[in-house]
C-alpha cells in the first residue's frame, strides 16, 4: 500500500473579521505539526494575504474559489495565477455550498481545477451528495460523477486531494458513519483505478469533510483502545478509528470546528 500523509484543511467559509483573524491566526502559530501531516487552513479571500502573511509556514493556506483565467473583465473573480503571486499554494473547489448556491456545475468544477493545477495551485476537490441523492440510493452515481468531471479535465492529480462531503453532513452536527464513509472512499478509489490509473488511485489522497469536530476527536484519544467495548457509539469516534485501521481515510476537511484554534489543533493531533 502507498503511504500517503495525513491532511488536514480548515475552511473557514464567510467568516470572520479582522479582529477575529488575527486572534485564530495567533492561536493557529501555536500548533505543533505532526510529522507526515499536512494542515491547510482557508480563510476568506478579503483576509488570505494577511493570514499568509502572519501564520507560521509550516501550515499552508487555501482559498476558497478561483477562476479558470490568468486575470482580465472577470469582475469579482480571483485567479489561482494571483493567488501563487501571495504565496497561496492551495485552493478549495468545488464545495457544495459553490455548486449549490452559485450553480457551479461538474465541468465548471474540473476546468477550475485544471487551470488552478496549470497555474501551479494545488486543489482540494470537494465532491459529495445530497440528502435525497442518499436515500434514492444513487451516491455512488453522483460522487463519480462529480469525480469524472475533475478526471475529465486534468491529467496529472499529485497536486489534487479529493474531499468526500455528503451534503447532509455539512453544518448539521449529522456526521457520516465510518461505514458510510469508507464505502464512498473505496467506491472513489475503485473508479479512479478503472478510470484514471491504479497509480494514481493508490497514491490520491480522500478526505472527509462533514460535522468534524474536536469533541469528539479528544474523547478518541481517550477511549479509542476500548473501541470493541462498545461503548463508543459516536459515529465520529468510530471514523476516526476508522482512520487508524482503514486504508482509505486521509484526513478531514472541517467547517465549524476549524473556526477555534483549539478545537482545529485536537483535530490536527487526532491522528493515531
Ligand atoms: P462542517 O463543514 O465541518 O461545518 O460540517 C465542512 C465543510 O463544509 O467543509
Amino acid at each position: 500500500m502507498v503511504a500517503r500523509n495525513f491532511f488536514i484543511g480548515g475552511n473557514w467559509k464567510m467568516n470572520g473579521s479582522v479582529a477575529q483573524v488575527k486572534s485564530l491566526v495567533e492561536g493557529l502559530n501555536t500548533i505543533n505539526v505532526p510529522t507526515q501531516t499536512e494542515v491547510v487552513v482557508s480563510p476568506p479571500a478579503l483576509y488570505i494575504d494577511r493570514v499568509r502573511a502572519n501564520l507560521k509556514k509550516d501550515i499552508g493556506v487555501a482559498a476558497q474559489n478561483s477562476y479558470v483565467k490568468a486575470s482580465g473583465a472577470y469582475t469579482g473573480e480571483i485567479s489561482p495565477e494571483q493567488l501563487k503571486d501571495l504565496g497561496i499554494n492551495w485552493v478549495i473547489l468545488g464545495h457544495s455550498e459553490r455548486r449549490e448556491y452559485f450553480a457551479e456545475s461538474d465541468k465548471f468544477v474540473g476546468q477550475k481545477t485544471a487551470h488552478a493545477l496549470k497555474a501551479g495551485v494545488s486543489v482540494i476537490a470537494c465532491i459529495g451528495e445530497k440528502l435525497e441523492e442518499r436515500e434514492a440510493n444513487i451516491t455512488s452515481q453522483v460522487v463519480t460523477r462529480q469525480l469524472k468531471g475533475i478526471a475529465d479535465e486534468i491529467n496529472d492529480w499529485t497536486n489534487v486531494v479529493v474531499a468526500y462531503e455528503p451534503v447532509w453532513a455539512i453544518g448539521t452536527g449529522k456526521v457520516a458513519t465510518p461505514e458510510q464513509a469508507e464505502e464512498v472512499h473505496v467506491t472513489l478509489r475503485a473508479w479512479l483505478a478503472s478510470n484514471v490509473s491504479q497509480k494514481v488511485a493508490d497514491s490520491v489522497r480522500i478526505i472527509y469533510g462533514g460535522s468534524v469536530n474536536a469533541k469528539n476527536a479528544a474523547e478518541l484519544g481517550k477511549h479509542c483502545n476500548a473501541w470493541a467495548s462498545h461503548s463508543l457509539t459516536h459515529s465520529l469516534i468510530s471514523l476516526l478509528f476508522l482512520i487508524a485501521t482503514k486504508p482509505n481515510i486521509d484526513g478531514f476537511l472541517v467547517g465549524g470546528a476549524s473556526l477555534k484554534a483549539t478545537d482545529f489543533n485536537t483535530i490536527v493531533q487526532a491522528r493515531l
